[in-house]
């Protein structure tokens, strides 16, 4: 069904299998009640690197493509998408803007940290009052000298609460998308505290936080990009960030179809394996068509990625596709599972829960659509 791929690709991806299988999967179910990952892990990712993938080796990163990026995120998915939000976020959101558009005294102070796993990154742009229309966004960087005094709050923080330094997104000049600049913010600066968010549907692994800045003092030289131009940052690292969402629920998709075609048969009904059942071979054939257009459907963005081509509707075509097909997807691996699939003996209720966020993060669902259809009609309907 796979694609020919590189060596090099083959190898990662087989790296990146092991790992989940051997250091992910057997834990997921623990992390999830204890409502946190072994940060232990960080370290391991950073040693395999995978915090580093796509990055330049001077500063610590791993080299490799998207596609090879793709195949690590999928199956760290596959294992648990909190592990996955990890890498996500510190590598794909931030280290990789940091990347593309830092000075080299921030990518030298930042990524080789980064990519090691000794330091984890943050990236805050979603405020209370601001989710989908981020462009309104009203945390405010004041001119201070040559100091920003950061002042505001941030809502549902990926690696809040772990991560050492925050790309905080804040107001600087006019209203709307023009009038933000880009911070990296270390999180130990006074006047920034950070408040776990608990009581999450899924990913209870991950520190979600909710970051408040009171006059939170940075220098100049911690701006990242041109004043003015942090919506440029943001809207750059999302649109790589959604591939790597499609990734993730790739993986989660993959899990599903395992674990369901293993208890079908397994389980018997009707004297028989359940597999024998023809509208469960229909759930079955449901969850195999949406891991293999999710999965095409991201590797497509990641080759025109590595090609340097356009590809910023093809990742929202990839996440709305792969994010609802995740849900669909753990959704009838439930099914196949019974009233088994309802208790946590059983992956799939996970799966379930982690996938819902899916089609909420990183531009819901709607969201895509209005990117997809002003792409096709050049007509903004936001
Ligand atoms: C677990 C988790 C982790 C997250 N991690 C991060 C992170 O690391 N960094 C970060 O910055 N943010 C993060 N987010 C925030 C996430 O990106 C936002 O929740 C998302 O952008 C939606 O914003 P909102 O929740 O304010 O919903 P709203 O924008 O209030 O949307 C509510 C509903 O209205 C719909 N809607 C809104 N506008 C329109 C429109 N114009 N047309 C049609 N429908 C519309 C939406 O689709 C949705 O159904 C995270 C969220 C969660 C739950």
């Amino acid at each position: 069904m796979d694609l020919e791929l590189t060596e090099e690709q083959a190898a990662v991806r087989e790296l990146a299998a092991g790992f989940a299988d051997r250091e992910i999967v057997p834990f997921a179910a623990e992390w999830d009640r204890a409502e946190s990952i072994d940060l232990g892990i960080v370290k391991k990712l950073g040693a395999l690197g995978f915090l580093g993938l796509t990055l330049p080796e001077e500063y610590g990163g791993s080299g490799g493509d998207h596609l090879a990026y793709c195949l690590v995120l999928e199956e760290l998915g596959r294992g648990d998408s909190s592990v996955r939000g990890v890498v996500s976020v510190s590598l794909g959101l931030v280290a990789k803007s940091i990347n593309a558009f830092g000075t080299e005294e921030q990518k030298r102070q930042w990524l080789p940290r980064l990519c090691s796993g000794e330091a984890l990154a943050c990236f805050a742009l979603t405020e209370p009052g601001t989710g989908s229309d981020a462009a309104n966004l009203t945390t405010r960087a004041v001119r201070d000298g040559d100091h920003w005094l950061i002042s505001g709050s941030k809502m549902f923080i990926t690696n809040g609460t772990w991560a050492e330094v925050a790309l905080v997104f804040a107001r600087t000049g006019e209203p709307g998308h023009r009038g933000v600049s880009a911070f990296l913010v270390p999180t130990d600066t006074p006047g920034f505290t950070r408040t776990p968010i608990h009581g999450k549907l899924g990913l209870r692994g991950q520190a979600t936080a909710e970051l408040s800045f009171d006059a939170v003092r940075v220098p100049d030289s911690a701006r990242l990009g041109a004043e003015g131009k942090g919506f440029t940052v943001a809207m750059a690292a999302l649109a790589k960030g959604r591939m790597s969402v499609a990734a993730g629920c790739v993986g989660i998709a993959q899990a599903s179809l395992d674990a369901a075609v293993r208890y079908a048969g397994e389980r018997e009904q009707f004297g028989k394996s359940i597999a024998h059942h023809q509208l469960v071979q229909e759930l079955l054939a449901d969850i195999a068509v949406d891991v293999a257009a999710a999965r095409l459907l991201t590797w497509r963005v990641a080759d025109l990625v590595d090609r340097g081509l356009p590809f910023a509707t093809e990742s929202s075509v990839a996440k709305l596709f792969a994010s609802e097909a995740a849900v669909r997807s753990a959704n009838n691996a439930l099914q196949v599972f019974g009233g088994y699939g309802f208790i946590d003996e059983y992956p799939v209720g996970k799966y379930l829960r982690d996938a819902r966020v899916m089609t909420l993060y990183e531009g819901t669902s709607q969201i895509h659509k209005l990117l997809i259809g002003r792409s096709l009609t050049g007509v903004n309907a936001f």
